[in-house]
């Protein structure tokens, strides 16, 4: 038995797998195109940003598109274009990327978290209705990792609460619920792309929407309260939240290769998600037997799964954490992120509120989402890689090195009681 990198063997992988993000020759003529316009920001008309407003909103089967700095960004635009005024309270996963929050608490409003499902990691329909109070004015929906959240269920809630659904699609471009795009479901979408997204300019974002009052709000808001149409009068408090030519140019590039992407990462994913199932201790997110009809896409963010402490202990009852076998399979050569996870009741900025005058908040539950942290492993562009556009052969790398770690699970649960030994 050979012995893990992690304690001194040799990787099970040397070579590197492919990168994310992916780009071609179409990227470089799109960005010379932009400079030799000399039209490198802006909104005017026949620009880049809006040519793939028209193309994101086509793509979305929407109305209104519109192109912002960055999925945070977006997320305040839309909360704003909402009317969510400081005291307000909004409901959000209790497990997601900060900003779904953080965005709330910029605007002086109190997320009030709700737990997630155990089995699909998206907020869960009956503990956000247990979350709704008199003062709730919208709800943000995350389909985390690019799995949909249970629209059908959220949707409920909101219809008998009287109050709207954003979408958090920052993880799900291309992602589906009864064949309608993650977007296209709630009152307004909202879509992130930053350097790990699904299609990325590095940073940027988009807000979507069937209405056209709110429509022209956005709009406005992202420039400097602006009407749309560029007159030079400014009606409504606005920012300059608005994205350059370049960023579109490269971002119309990508979404043209966005379905292309998609049916790689689900072949990569699938091959991963029935073979590490065998492997004791470890459970696809969600679990293939499980999956739920209505997901008609998986945006394919992530592949991810969680990690059971106790199968990975040997015999001895020491537990190998999460964080440590993350570390064993980083060190073998399989790229998996680095950072462990913090539900958002427990951030600093809301678990420390009161001490350092931060942000406050209302956790109404959270204990899966805590579970769930302390478990997850993710894999692909949420771990920086172009990993699941692998074929099978090479992700078996991944299956191999996951094995690799169980085989030699007693090895790594005593090595950890030993301080010092092992560097996560
Ligand atoms: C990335 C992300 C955001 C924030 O998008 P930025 O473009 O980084 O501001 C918000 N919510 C979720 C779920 C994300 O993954």
């Amino acid at each position: 038995m050979t012995a893990l990198a992690l304690l001194g063997g040799s990787p099970l992988r040397t070579r590197p797998f492919r990168m994310w993000p992916q780009f071609d020759q179409a990227e470089f003529d799109a960005l010379a195109d932009v400079l030799n316009s000399r039209r490198w920001g802006g909104i005017h008309s026949g620009s880049e940003g809006e040519s793939f407003e028209t193309e994101l909103a086509a793509y979305l089967q929407v109305p209104h598109a519109a192109v912002v700095s960055s999925g945070t960004a977006g997320l305040m635009i839309a909360l704003r274009a909402l009317g969510i005024r400081p005291g307000d309270e909004v409901v959000v996963p209790a497990m997601t990327y900060v900003a779904t929050a953080t965005a709330v608490s910029l605007l002086g409003g109190l997320p009030v978290f709700a737990d997630i499902d155990s089995a699909t990691h998206t907020i869960n329909s009956s503990a956000v209705k247990a979350a709704i109070s008199e003062k709730t004015k919208a709800i943000i929906a995350v389909h985390l990792g690019g799995q949909p959240a249970d629209m059908d269920g959220l949707g409920a809630v909101a219809d008998t609460y009287g109050i709207p659904i954003i979408e958090d699609c920052a993880q799900s471009l291309g992602a589906a619920w009864n064949g309608c795009q993650t977007g296209s479901l709630g009152t307004i979408g909202v879509f992130s792309f930053a350097s790990t997204k699904n299609i990325t300019a590095g940073e940027g974002g988009a807000v979507v929407t069937h209405d056209d009052e709110l429509a022209a709000r956005i709009a406005s808001l992202r420039d400097h309260g602006r009407p749309p149409g560029g007159a030079s009068d400014h009606p409504q408090l606005g920012w300059n939240l608005r994205l350059s030519e370049f960023q579109s140019a490269i971002l119309r590039v990508q979404l043209a290769r966005l379905k292309d992407h998609l049916a790689a990462k689900d072949k990569g994913a699938a091959y991963l998600a029935s073979e590490l199932s065998s492997v004791p201790g470890l459970r696809p997110v969600p679990v293939p037997t499980d999956l739920d009809p209505r997901v008609t896409a998986h945006g394919r963010f992530s592949f991810a799964f969680t990690f059971d402490s106790e199968a990975f202990g040997g015999e001895e009852t020491g537990c190998t954490s999460v964080s440590v076998f993350r570390a064993a399979l980083r060190a073998e050569g399989i790229p998996v992120s680095s950072r462990d996870l913090v539900a958002c009741p427990d951030e600093p900025i809301y678990a420390e509120a009161t001490s350092r005058d931060y942000s406050t908040s209302r956790t109404a539950s959270a204990t899966q989402a805590r579970a769930a942290c302390a478990r997850l492993v993710l894999l692909g562009q949420a771990a920086g890689s172009g990993l699941l556009f692998e074929e099978s052969a090479e992700l078996a790398d991944v299956v191999h090195a996951v094995e690799k770690i169980h085989e030699n699970r007693c090895h790594l649960s005593r090595e950890q009681r030993q301080p010092g030994r092992i560097h996560v």
